[in-house]
């Protein structure tokens, strides 16, 4: 049996070497290293060699052909920053490279509960020179500013001199391909050198952004095992080490220390990264191990799912969960972006991929990053204020498509800044943090502003007519068609919306009127504009086609023709890199799920025949050119009550990445896939709501599956749940908790556990 806690590679096929960069990255929310090897390649292999941190970035123009009122001029793009990864290995006169030589064993890996990333190699030079090599990194979640490689090297057969030569290099350009939408297409040379200093415990480079007046610097420090002399050469973008061992030594291990700062946290960065090296240099690459093993004993205390029947599968899960960590930004400055910190796809932007697909398993898993994720909405605000004015509306808050510190960067608008929806994704997911935590100090503080400020755009983009409440000109969730009147997703989630902002507005003045009178003053917000989002909301135009029974993705949706899926040639998907996106708009075809999504979001009103309908309507039509598409099928498969496709639609999210199935992991993980895997588990199988009062289930296993259990953090108290094909059993860890299974209610207590039986379904 695999172990399924570990993600491995020892096939060194030259075709996967970028996907696996991105797959064997290390990252922790602040920094993120590509997996690339630390000798590097021949000059025709390809790679992606880059190193992120969450939020750093730099401003470039966009250009337009022609540009109209209100366009973004300038984008923010995550820079790939100072490389620190070269180690290279000489023996005698040969250097060490996997693509030379015999390999007798290659072996990478990561294992998830410790968070460490090795390599293995037993390999001989072509002279016939004998070694081991053993490399491993860490990403420190303990001091997010660490990046820890050890390396050593063991002779086997082998009597030459051996030298390790290490740099630090400031000398670094973004990746670029002008032919994919998802990657950024130009501006690859972002940062320049500012400042070398070379001490005797440490060396630093410091390099400056050209645009945004950003600064960065690695501070770096080797620690050798055995004596050797050593050679320091220092070019303006470069620091260069040469060790060189005596040929009788017979194993060296060589540990390479960075510390990251960056002027967005560190006010000083070069004074900064020296203080923290200096904490670090005494401290064992054992022990940098130990502190990882036991923050993530303590994250997968809550976070990890057992499932029993499926080691591939059980994988793919853990994988995912994972990678949700690795990417979650832990300070006010970063959210996650659309690839984590793997790879430069979608610029290091941050998009609603965070509230409606991770922010889930953070809210359920780990509320103090779910937290920590929503404040970041808090504190760019203010560039959504300023964004509703350029739009041309007299108030509210519009949040950019996709940004880094709150401007928008999307340069397509039929894409981008027309997707409204995203309002409403961050009032809703607000809302669900408060619903599953309780945390009422959040809605004073920051809660209640956000939604008060979301909810009034709906109104300047909104009108009465003949009695409802109409949205025009705006995309939803499915890019494939695009700035649509009455888009279902977007009004119901605008309802949603408008419909919190007054039930907040009522909260307040109950419970804290003081805050309540302050917040108004503050925003200028009278009863009158209560009132208005209280008639919106009930007016709200919701399309429905009668004789089709499901919800109209928006009001032209259903008169087009659809798409000639008959006839489109499977070499023509992702659509959108072989079709003009006019060919597109015309058909029905969908991107990803957006009626269906809505229907995940907000079920309450709806009849099961309506979900059902819609489910079987729109399915036929989505491409799921999107990653974001599949776990929601999935999720809703499970609802409706299909639970083979649930099952199929769950794979595709489980090992998206893994198997490289979109064909584009080497730009990046697909970050909103993984959150999604979670929730296929979580909101699919074993069918959680979070209701106003309760949290509900509706278990249902697949086939193959012996039994599946997690745990969820609810009202502070954690819930554990293992479902078996037979029946499900609930416990609580404290107290006791209201909880609905098959529409039932009961109340958990901390002595009585609860069985419910599959057959009461
Ligand atoms: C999807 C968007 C998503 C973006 C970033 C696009 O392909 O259509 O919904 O936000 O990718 O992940």
């Amino acid at each position: 049996m695999q172990n399924n806690w570990i993600i491995e590679d020892n096939l060194l096929d030259t075709s996967s070497l970028q996907k696996n960069e991105s797959i064997f990255h290390v990252a922790n929310g602040y920094i993120g290293v590509r997996g690339n090897f630390e000798e590097g390649y021949h000059t025709s292999t390809p790679s992606i060699r880059g190193t992120y941190i969450n939020a750093f970035y730099d401003d470039v123009p966009i250009t337009y052909g022609e540009k109209a009122y209100a366009f973004p001029e300038t984008m923010q793009k995550i820079v790939n920053i100072i490389d620190v990864q070269t180690i290279k290995l000489q023996i005698g006169t040969e250097s060490f490279n996997l693509f030379d030589g015999q390999i007798k064993q290659f072996r990478r890996f990561v294992n998830l509960q410790e968070g460490v990333y090795t390599r293995e190699i037993h390999w001989i030079s072509p002279n016939g020179h004998e070694l081991k090599i053993t490399i491993k990194r860490v990403a420190s979640f303990t001091t997010l500013e660490l990046l820890a490689v050890e390396y050593t090297v063991e002779k086997i057969d082998c009597n030459e001199t051996l030298s390790l030569y290490s740099t630090i290099n400031g000398n670094v350009e973004n990746y670029t391909n002008p032919n994919d939408p998802r990657v950024g297409g130009s501006h690859a040379k972002l940062l320049h050198v500012v400042n070398t200093t070379t001490t005797d415990s440490y060396d630093q480079i410091v390099c400056a952004t050209k645009h945004s007046n950003l600064e960065v610097c690695a501070t770096t420090t080797h620690l050798l095992s055995a004596p050797c002399t050593i050679n320091k050469e220092v070019k303006d973008a470069e620091v260069a080490y040469t060790y060189t061992f005596d040929s009788t030594i017979q194993k060296v291990t060589l540990t390479k220390y960075t510390i990251f700062t960056d002027t967005r946290r560190h006010k000083d960065v070069a004074h900064c990264g020296a203080e923290l090296i200096k904490n670090i240099m005494h401290t064992s690459f054992e022990s940098i191990c130990a502190d990882q093993k036991s923050y993530l004993d303590n994250f997968w205390q809550v976070a990890n799912i057992n499932l029993e029947g499926d080691d591939s599968l059980q994988q793919g899960l853990r994988f995912n969960v994972y990678q949700l960590l690795q990417s979650v930004g832990k300070d006010k400055y970063s959210n996650i972006t659309a690839k984590g910190l793997s790879g430069e796809g979608y610029e290091g932007h941050y998009f609603w991929d965070t509230e409606i697909y991770m922010l889930p398993f953070f809210i359920l898993c780990n509320p103090t990053l779910a937290k920590q994720l929503l404040t970041y909405r808090y504190t760019i605000l203010d560039h959504a204020r300023k964004r509703a004015l350029e739009l041309g509306h007299k108030k509210g808050a519009a949040y950019a498509w996709r940004t880094i510190t709150g401007d928008e960067c999307s340069a397509y608008f039929p894409a981008g800044t027309a997707q409204y929806h995203i309002n409403g994704d961050i009032a809703y997911t607000y809302i669900q943090y408060y619903l599953a935590t309780g945390d009422y100090a959040f809605v004073e503080e920051f809660g209640a502003e956000v939604i008060f400020e979301t909810a009034r755009i709906w109104l300047e983009i909104g009108h009465f007519h003949k009695g409802a409440f109409k949205i025009d000109a705006v995309t939803g969730p499915d890019e494939y068609t695009a700035i649509v009147n009455n888009n279902f997703y977007t009004n119901r989630l605008a309802q949603y919306n408008l419909q919190w902002a007054v039930k907040w507005y009522a909260l307040l003045k109950e419970r804290s009127p003081e805050v309540l009178s302050k917040l108004t003053h503050k925003i200028q917000l009278t009863e009158e504009e209560i009132s208005l989002f209280e008639k919106a909301a009930q007016t709200m135009y919701l399309p429905y086609d009668q004789e089709l029974g499901i919800s109209e993705q928006d009001d032209s949706f259903l008169s087009k023709a659809v798409w000639d899926f008959e006839n489109t040639p499977k070499e023509n998907y992702p659509l959108l890199l072989h079709y003009h996106p006019l060919t597109i708009y015309r058909y029905q075809v969908l991107k990803q799920a957006d009626v269906v999504l809505s229907h995940f979001l907000l079920e309450d009103d709806l009849s099961h025949e309506t979900i059902k309908n819609s489910y079987d309507y729109y399915e036929k039509l989505t491409t799921h050119d999107s990653s974001l598409s599949c776990a929601i099928y999935s999720i809703m498969a499970s609802k409706v009550g299909y639970t083979q496709k649930a099952y199929d639609y769950f794979i595709e999210t489980a090992r998206l990445d893994l198997d490289n199935t979109h064909n584009n992991t080497k730009d990046g993980l697909h970050t909103a896939n993984m959150g999604g895997t979670w929730m296929s588990i979580v909101y699919g199988f074993a069918g959680v709501r979070i209701k106003e009062n309760l949290i509900s289930f509706n278990p249902s296993l697949p086939a193959n599956w012996t039994k599946l259990s997690f745990n969820l953090s609810y009202q502070g108290n954690i819930i554990h749940v293992s479902m078996t094909p037979s029946s499900t059993r609930f416990s609580v860890q404290q107290g006791q908790l209201n909880i609905r299974v098959y529409g039932k209610d009961y109340l958990l207590t901390e002595t009585t556990p609860l069985e419910v039986s599959s057959t009461t379904a």
